[in-house]
C-alpha cells in the first residue's frame, strides 16, 4: 500500500515563476516558516490550469505543497496578495526582481524566520502602494543586508571604529564597508570605490528607519549612487547574476534619442 504523501502548509512570496519543461513552472518561493522553498506546479505553463494564477512572480498565498520526487509539488493554494502594479510597471517588476534575487540566494532553507518574511511583505506592500522604484529598491536592499547579517559599517571606519567626517569616502566590501582616510590610505584594499558621505549617511538613516521612504529626499544622482554602492556590496558577498541589474540599468538611463540603423 503506498503511504500518503506528506503535505505542509506555508505562507508564501513567489519570487520567481519559471517555465519547466513544456506544462510545468518551477516556482522559487520565501516563506515564513521554511525560508525558501522551490515547488513545482504542474501545468500551470498553460493559462487554463488551476494552478496559473499563484504561479506568478510576486504572488502571496497560503500553499500546500506534498513531497515529490525532485521538488515539492504545489498541491492548492489560497491567494492572499495579487500583484497589480508589477503587471503594468516594467521599472517596478525589475526593482522587485532584484530584491528577489538577492532574497533567492540569502535566504536559508528550512528555516523559520518571521522578522525577514514579514518585513518583505511590507516591502511588497509599499512598492504595490506606489513607492518610486528607485527608493524602494535603496530601502529594500539595505533592510536585506541587515536581515542576512552583511550589513556593512556606513559612518564609522570598518576598521578602527573612527567618525567619518570627509566628504568623499573610501567603501570597500572585502573589509566590511567604509574606510577614514588613514585606514583607506595605509590599507588601500583592491575593491575601495569612492561614495560621496551623504550618501552613506542616507543609507545608514533609511536602514534605522525604513518609514523614511515616504520622507526622505535625495538628488537623483545620490539614489543611482546609493544603489551602485549597495550592489557592489551584494556582488562582493553573493553570486549574483546581473540579469536584472543589467535591465535595470537599461530602463534608469537618461533618454537617449533612438538611433535606427536603416540598412
Ligand atoms: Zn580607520
Amino acid at each position: 500500500m503506498r503511504q500518503r504523501s506528506h503535505v505542509t502548509t506555508v505562507t508564501a512570496l513567489v519570487l520567481r515563476a519559471s517555465a519547466w519543461g513544456e506544462k510545468d513552472r518551477l516556482l522559487v518561493l520565501v516563506t515564513r516558516e521554511r525560508g525558501r522553498v522551490v515547488a513545482l506546479a504542474q501545468g500551470a505553463q498553460r493559462l487554463t490550469n488551476r494552478l496559473a494564477p499563484v504561479a506568478q512572480t510576486g504572488v502571496i498565498a497560503t500553499m500546500w505543497l506534498a513531497q515529490g520526487r525532485e521538488f515539492e509539488r504545489l498541491t492548492d493554494y489560497r491567494i492572499l496578495g495579487l500583484p497589480r502594479r508589477l503587471r503594468q510597471d516594467v521599472v517596478a517588476l525589475t526593482a522587485f526582481c532584484l530584491v528577489a534575487e538577492c532574497l533567492e540566494l540569502a535566504t536559508p532553507t528550512g528555516v523559520t524566520e518571521h522578522g525577514l518574511f514579514d518585513e518583505v511583505i511590507w516591502f511588497w506592500e509599499r512598492l504595490e502602494a506606489g513607492a518610486p522604484a528607485v527608493k524602494w529598491l535603496v530601502v529594500a536592499q539595505v533592510r536585506l543586508l541587515w536581515h542576512f547579517g552583511l550589513m556593512p559599517h556606513l559612518i564609522r571606519c570598518a576598521l578602527c571604529g573612527a567618525d567619518l567626517e570627509q566628504d568623499a569616502v573610501v567603501f570597500a566590501p572585502s573589509v566590511g564597508g567604509a574606510l577614514c582616510e588613514n585606514c583607506a590610505r595605509s590599507k588601500a584594499p583592491a575593491d575601495g570605490e569612492v561614495f560621496p558621505n551623504a550618501v552613506l549617511q542616507a543609507l545608514y538613516a533609511l536602514w534605522q528607519q525604513p518609514q523614511l521612504i515616504d520622507t526622505l529626499t535625495l538628488r537623483p544622482l545620490s539614489w543611482q549612487q546609493a544603489l551602485l554602492l549597495l550592489r557592489h556590496h551584494w556582488r562582493y558577498h553573493l553570486e549574483v547574476t546581473g540579469k536584472a541589474w543589467r535591465v535595470w540599468q537599461q530602463l534608469s538611463a537618461p533618454t537617449q534619442p533612438l538611433r535606427v540603423r536603416r540598412g
